[in-house]
């Protein structure tokens, strides 16, 4: 299964025994350790036979926030030997990826001003930086050489030397972001010497033999990047310049373009990866590339490789989601891997902050010394009863965990299949993925023992012989009164029950996760156009759709009413502008700032902002305006005087999202 994926290859002197590497990932927790360590370990004992750490910063000035580790201080190199010993003990090897920010660095952190190749505002860490001089460069180039040495001291199996992304060796690369006239830049080669510099510096320090990655941008997505063939010319001088493989990069973290949203289909980057490949091979160059961003299974990273488009396949966030991802499908059990479903909550949305990363899906990540796997005992004696009812995040998790520590669980769940709200989401364009969820749980739940009852209705009767219930009913919609007539009004089960089926005209009452997503639902947009993979397509396409964004018009009319300041309150900074610029570009209103007055036969009436009444056309009322707790159970148990726990949506609506609900779930399994 997957031979191309799963067969040996090299980076340099390098070898490993198959094609696909754990991206680097910054996590919020590089400073403790113990919580690296284990992370890290977990995921070497699954399979992932080299991972890239996350960027650690060559100086202080580089460091992409306050959680980011700096090479050669004291913490840094507690935490590196700490992952080095246990990801060896396990049989895995450890890349370290040398960072600096450049302009992305943030002066909150140490107080010092961001230095770039040239002083041009950068939106993301607000920032006017500093042009780097001639003295700076060159103390620069001797950080990320000291580094690179102090890598291979401490026993790191390679490097990555962090170039795309908008880091600063991509903004040397880049005419947007270099403005010199100097031997650092001025025209294309010269803007390259700082990145080659680099490799030099790092090649020279770390030795000929010390596998080196350069990952490098594949394509900026920014208007004012460079021409197609400079990228390409970038890969080749790095090759000739001695890098042992390519990893190629997509997207700034300015850029307007999403990348690895969800609603990016996957595998839309190869053609961008492959094209380099491909004039790298023209050239009669033969070093390894790389490809990543938007590749979440085994299956589509070998078909990548059987392909001919890249050589190795680098994936992050998979392995966050299942630390043994690789091993499950070796094994030919790809129906018990926990799929990243690209939502970004738990992962990149956290990064940008300083909350430590984790996974929506897999609680357990970033925890593992919390939360070691299958604690025996933890609710009583090995088949000690306890009921879960409610087969939603929180309860497929809690039944999950649960069973993995020897209780004899019974899933009781009222529809007719698992997964709660993720029933809904997984029709949603663009989240797709989410099925996969469910489907992981309906291979994973059986398979530790849990006997599951679905289109079953509990109640504190029916449960009486359980030692403990864990009450995960969920919620119900919120209603909202409107005082008159003559239009549908739907509650949004009702109209994700049949989309289809609905009119043309439609006002949504809400503007959280799920009124975005029932509106992405009914204008049945195509979410997005993935580049061609001609020459000059990815340059052609990012002007067109920087200029305007995806033009494709829904066929239907929405629009989005929320009484509150915001519309799409709740999604995660990484992924709301990407989703409300799709559906801006579909047509969609969105109204923020109004109440709701009356409903009339030719639709809704508001009050706007200013006070002034407004007919909002529509056919149909959808109230998606949040959820409330389902207290039915939760009354009966107390009633009956079971012992119970309660959780998710259940236990609090306000302020509940997926992620909650799965920690929940995992807290409740090894804590009642
Ligand atoms: Fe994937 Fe979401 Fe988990 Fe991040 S939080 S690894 S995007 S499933």
């Amino acid at each position: 299964r997957h031979p191309h994926a799963f067969a040996a290859g090299s980076i340099g002197p390098l070898a490993l025994p198959h094609r696909i590497i754990m991206g680097s990932m910054h996590l919020n927790f590089e400073a403790d350790p113990a919580a690296l360590a284990a992370f890290y370990a977990e995921r070497a004992a699954g399979g992932a036979a080299l991972i890239v750490t996350g960027g650690a910063a060559v100086n202080r000035e580089g460091s992409g926030g306050r959680t980011y580790l700096v090479c050669g201080e004291p913490a840094f190199t507690r935490a590196a030997q700490a992952a080095l010993r246990a990801v060896h003990d396990a049989g895995g090897m450890l890349a370290l990826q040398l960072f600096h920010a450049g302009r992305y660095a943030f002066r909150e952190t140490y107080g010092l001003q961001p230095l770039a190749p040239s002083a041009v505002w950068s939106g993301y860490s607000r920032a006017l930086p500093l042009a780097l001089d001639e003295e700076q460069i060159g103390l620069t180039l001797r950080d990320f050489a000291a580094a690179a040495r102090q890598a291979r001291d401490l026993g790191f199996d390679a490097v990555e030397i962090m170039g795309s992304e908008g880091y600063l060796l991509n903004q040397f690369a880049s005419p947007l972001t270099n403005r010199r006239h100097d031997a650092w830049g001025g025209d294309a080669a010269r803007r390259q010497a700082f990145p080659l510099a680099v490799l030099a510096a790092v090649r020279s320090a770390a030795g000929r033999d010390f596998p080196v990655i350069f990952r490098m941008s594949g394509a900026d997505l920014v208007q004012g990047e460079a021409p197609q063939e400079e990228y390409s010319a970038l890969a080749a001088a790095l090759a000739d310049a001695g890098a042992d493989a390519l990893n190629i990069g997509i997207g700034w973290h300015e850029s307007r373009l999403p990348t690895v949203q969800a609603l990016v289909p996957h595998g839309t980057w190869l053609p961008i990866a492959s094209r380099i490949r491909a004039d790298l091979r023209s050239r009669g160059i033969q070093v390894p590339v790389i490809g990543s961003n938007r590749i979440n299974s085994v299956a589509q990273a070998d078909a990548a490789i059987a392909a001919g488009n890249v050589d190795f396949v680098s994936m992050a966030r998979p392995f966050l989601a299942d630390p043994r991802i690789l091993a499950k499908t070796k094994a030919g059990r790809s129906d018990l891997v926990n799929t990243c479903i690209a939502c970004n909550e738990a992962c990149i949305d956290r990064s940008l902050g300083t909350e430590p990363v984790s996974c929506l899906v897999n609680p357990r990540a970033g925890r593992e010394t919390v939360f070691p796997a299958g604690i025996p005992g933890a609710v009583g004696p090995p088949g000690t009863p306890v009921a879960v009812v409610g087969a939603g995040p929180a309860g497929m998790q809690a039944a999950a965990t649960l069973a993995a520590s020897g209780a004899l669980v019974h899933l009781f769940e009222a529809e007719a299949e698992i997964g709660g709200q993720f029933r809904l989401a997984r029709v949603v364009p663009g989240k797709s993925d989410f099925a996969q969820t469910i489907r992981y749980f309906s291979s994973e739940l059986p398979r530790l023992g849990v006997h599951v009852h679905t289109g079953v209705k509990a109640s504190a009767n029916s449960l009486a012989g359980f030692s403990h219930v864990v009450d995960a009913t969920g919620v119900r919609p919120r209603t909202v009164q409107l005082p008159g007539s003559g239009v549908t009004v739907l509650d949004y089960h009702q109209a994700f029950a049949d989309p289809a089926g609905l009119p043309r005209r439609i006002a949504v009452i809400g503007g959280g996760g799920i009124a975005v997503d029932l509106a992405h639902l009914l204008l049945q947009q195509g979410t997005f156009t993935p580049p061609e993979p001609e020459s000059g397509a990815v340059r052609r396409f990012s002007r067109e759709h920087l200029a305007s964004g995806p033009q494709q018009p829904g066929f239907r009319e929405i629009t989005l009413l929320r009484r509150g300041p915001r519309i799409g309150e709740g999604i995660g900074p990484s992924t709301r502008w990407a989703v409300l610029q799709a559906l801006r570009n579909s047509g969609a209103v969105l109204r923020t700032g109004v109440s709701y007055r009356e409903l009339v036969p030719e639709g809704l009436l508001i009050e706007g902002p200013d006070g002034s009444a407004e007919l909002i056309a529509a056919d149909a009322v959808v109230i998606a305006a949040g959820q409330v707790e389902n207290t039915v159970l939760q009354r009966g148990l107390t009633a009956a005087g079971l012992p119970h726990t309660v959780i998710g949506g259940a236990h609090s609506a306000a302020g509940l999202n997926a992620a909650l609900a799965f920690a929940q779930g995992l807290e409740a399994g090894t804590d009642i």
